[in-house]
């Protein structure tokens, strides 16, 4: 009730209205208006016999259009506002929607005050399911009609039919059909003899998973493993556990022991996986585990779809959600546990609108709401190792495979030393090591983070290079496709047959490789291999990625290769041998202070896919610098010796997790335009002791989409309000307006 918040109640008493709200025919309730850009609520008055709470949605009038509004439990800013009651207007109804709960507009808050993004766009994050606000339409079936006399005309087409009907069940029209190969035509006809009667189908329901549908038996390390997070989460109460575990160490099975133990308390539990990782082979686990399919969030789910999770996150129907970073702002009603699998990997980091880090706002949910969260990885971040370092976070460790399989061994291939042959991309080296897999029967996974088939395109005869005429980046062939295509804002253009600027025709030559590149060669080289290219603009959806992922499992492929979609979380069984093709390609990257820690955990995962079950992997790594320290710690398999180093460099460098980073990323059309005011904002930077502002100097890829770009980057201990600092600055600003983009970017992860 609206009268049972603090200050609603204080507006009501203002208005003369009783403690319950009890036909308060002028209540007042704050409602906050999602996607728009504002922090505020307004109020409006609720009818007479409406009963609202925080949370719930609700129709209101907004200027001259009807918006959905969400009643907030407090007024938010605008003091202000005039209380007189003539000029209120009156919220229209409250839609047959779950309200949202009082943990996820607290969590909104929290995201939206560190983030600073306005609590709107923030809210609207937590309704990305539009089907969950309209009516449910019911949808159709057939259902047999038992005492039916025969339909008239008995053809053998609606013989099947009837026959398949018989069994009770309610089945779609179209599939019946299918089911008795026939037309749906077929199926009308026994409606209308009255053989079969139209009925609605029942919604369907998420099955509970079976907390005890398997016991599974572990080794000592992993039952003590097991045992810490039963703990946490018996015991209650905020923890943060970071398993770290070697891929094969089995911590998916030691996590799905917390997960049941939260099933036994009968609370919901999150599992959040990079996108890319949420393949078939991980359901059929959780299957295995647990008796039946969790509810699935991700971005390939149809609309109806997405609406059935919401509302069952909502209700509590849904126990256990397995999804990407947005299944983190369902509106859970009881939300014990989270686990973020593949804790390290940078698809958590959302740099769009709301700019938020989900593995560290699933940290601040299970704060807000006393539950344990547990962080795994074999390449844990440098912010967790810090954290289970100093004590933070409980550091569980899984030493050894279960499999007892050794890690691959990983070689450095000198490319200086054993260079490939003209116009190819893989060394002699690597060859030799692919053709001997090949002769064991075994697989081998070749890498290459490049789309497309080669990052550049020039003119052999007039050195012409194809750029995109809205990005500072330069044309990606695709050959599969016959398109050159821009990486940044997805421009694209057919390969044309002569070059633009001088005319020559056939003059154009690829320079350098990507993943489409080095499977011709590998088709050129192994005719008779059965070759399997994973890239993410080849595969169409989830579904296609699941079903190439699966004929990798079962062996009918014997050569992979793949840009990073291979490095997530898959378990190839029969993979042997692991080349990757560019080891440097992500060291390269100048001012990102996360780019050695990347490289380390993108090779160490990719080789890590070796000699998983059988046999004793293979890494190699294609390298011109095998003696820089990241190549020299994958090589040496001493991660402690690349963790002190880097932390240590971190600490100097007063860098994340010891120091906070913020990024102002200015842009416009106009190139003079954005450098006046990129300065102008660096100019009126409030000066504050240990807060350093660097820039504004114009971004690597100063140009996308057309707009000119400068970055400014700020720089803070940790104990320093990085927010406030920005806050004030913000205050400081002229008005933003016509073309002119400012966008805050806190704990950046993109340097670009
Ligand atoms: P990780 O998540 O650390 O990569 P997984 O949980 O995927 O490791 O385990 C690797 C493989 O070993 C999987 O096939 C898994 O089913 C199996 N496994 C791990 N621990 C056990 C166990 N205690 N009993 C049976 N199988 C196990
Ligand atoms: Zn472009």
């Amino acid at each position: 009730m609206v009268a049972s918040n603090p200050v609603a109640g204080h507006l009501d008493s203002l208005l003369g209205i009783n403690e319950k709200g009890e036909g308060a025919a002028r209540a007042l309730a704050p409602v906050l208006m999602p996607g728009a850009p504002l922090d505020q609520t307004y109020d409006y008055l609720v009818p007479e016999g409406l009963v609202i709470e925080p949370g719930a949605f609700v129709l209101v009038p907004f200027g001259p259009q009807t918006r959905i509004g969400v009643v907030w439990d407090a007024p938010l800013g605008g003091s202000d506002r005039p209380l007189d009651p003539k000029k209120m207007k009156a919220l229209t109804e409250r839609l047959d929607v779950p309200a949202l709960p009082l943990s996820s507009l607290k969590f909104a808050e929290w995201i939206a005050n560190y983030t600073l993004a306005p609590l709107g766009m923030v809210v609207r994050m937590m309704m990305s399911a539009q089907a969950a606000f309209e009516p449910v339409k019911p949808r159709f079936g057939v259902r047999h009609v038992p005492d039916a006399a025969d339909p008239p005309r008995m053809t053998p087409a609606r013989k099947r039919a009837l026959d398949l009907a018989r069994d009770g069940l309610i089945r779609a029209k179209s599939a019946l059909a299918t089911e008795a190969a026939c037309s749906t035509g077929v199926v009308d006809g026994l409606v209308a003899s009255g053989n079969l009667v139209e009925v609605v189908i029942p919604e369907r329901r998420y099955p509970v998973p079976n907390a005890d549908h398997r016991v599974t038996d572990f080794t000592r390390e992993q039952a003590e493993a097991v045992h810490a997070l039963v703990s946490a989460v018996d015991g209650g109460g905020f923890s943060v556990s970071l398993l770290d575990g070697v891929t094969g160490s089995g911590k998916t099975e030691v996590y799905y022991e917390a997960v049941a133990e939260t099933l036994r308390k009968g609370q919901q539990a999150l599992i959040m996986l990079p996108e890319i990782a949420l393949t078939g082979q991980f359901m059929n686990r959780f299957v295995a585990r647990f008796g039946c399919l969790p509810a699935e969030w991700h971005s390939a789910l149809s609309p109806a779809e997405r609406g059935r999770v919401w509302r069952a996150a909502a209700t509590g129907e849904a126990r256990v959600v397995v999804g990407a970073r947005s299944g983190l702002f369902l509106p859970y009603s009881d939300l014990g546990l989270i686990i973020v699998d593949e804790e390290h990997d940078a698809g958590f980091k959302q740099d769009d609108r709301v700019h938020y880090q989900a593995r560290d706002m699933s940290v601040v949910r299970g704060s807000l709401g006393k539950f344990p969260v547990v962080l795994a990885s074999a390449t844990p971040s440098i912010e967790s190792h810090v954290n289970a370092r100093t004590g933070r976070y409980r550091h569980i460790i899984l030493p050894g495979r279960f499999t007892g399989a050794e890690l691959p061994e990983v070689k450095p291939i000198d490319m200086r030393a054993h260079p490939p042959e003209k116009g190819q991309w893989l060394s002699p080296v690597l060859v030799d090591a692919v053709a001997a897999t090949l002769a064991d029967r075994q697989q081998s996974l070749l890498f290459l983070n490049r789309r497309g088939y080669a990052p550049l395109t020039l003119c052999r005869s007039c050195g012409h290079r194809f750029e995109c005429p809205q990005c500072t980046a330069w044309l990606v062939e695709h050959r599969f496709r016959r398109r050159l295509n821009c990486h940044h804002c997805g421009f694209s253009l057919p390969i044309p047959e002569t070059c633009p600027k001088c005319g020559e025709e056939g003059s154009l030559v690829a320079c350098g490789p990507g993943v489409e590149r080095v499977a011709e060669e590998v088709r050129e080289r192994f005719p008779e291999a059965r070759v399997a290219l994973l890239s993410s603009d080849l595969i169409p959806g989830l579904e296609e990625m699941r079903r190439i992922i699966g004929s990798i499992e079962s062996g009918e492929v014997d050569i992979i290769i793949g840009t990073q979609i291979v490095a997530k979380g898959h378990n190839f069984p029969l993979l042997a041998t692991v080349g990757i093709v560019d080891g440097d390609l992500g060291l390269s990257m100048g001012a990102d202070p996360r780019a050695g820690e990347r490289t380390f955990q993108l090779l160490h995962q990719v080789t890590g896919r070796a000699g998983r079950a059988l046999t004793k992997g293979r890494g190699f790594i294609q390298t011109h610098m095998p003696e820089h320290p990241v190549m020299e710690a994958i090589i040496s398999g001493d991660r402690e010796m690349f963790l002190d180093r880097e932390i240590d460099m971190r600490r100097r460098g007063v860098l994340p997790p010891f120091g906070r980073l913020a990024a102002l990323v200015i842009s416009a059309r106009d190139k003079d335009l954005a450098e006046t005011f990129a300065r102008e904002v660096a100019r009126r930077a409030p000066r504050v002791d240990q807060i350093e502002v660097l820039g504004p100097a114009e971004a690597p890829i100063s140009i996308v989409r057309g707009r000119h770009r400068w970055r400014l980057l700020v720089k803070a201990p940790r104990d320093k309000n990085i927010q406030g600092f920005l806050r004030a600055w913000g205050d400081a600003l002229p008005k933003i307006g016509g073309d002119l983009r400012l966008t805050v970017d806190i704990d950046p992860y993109n340097f670009l």
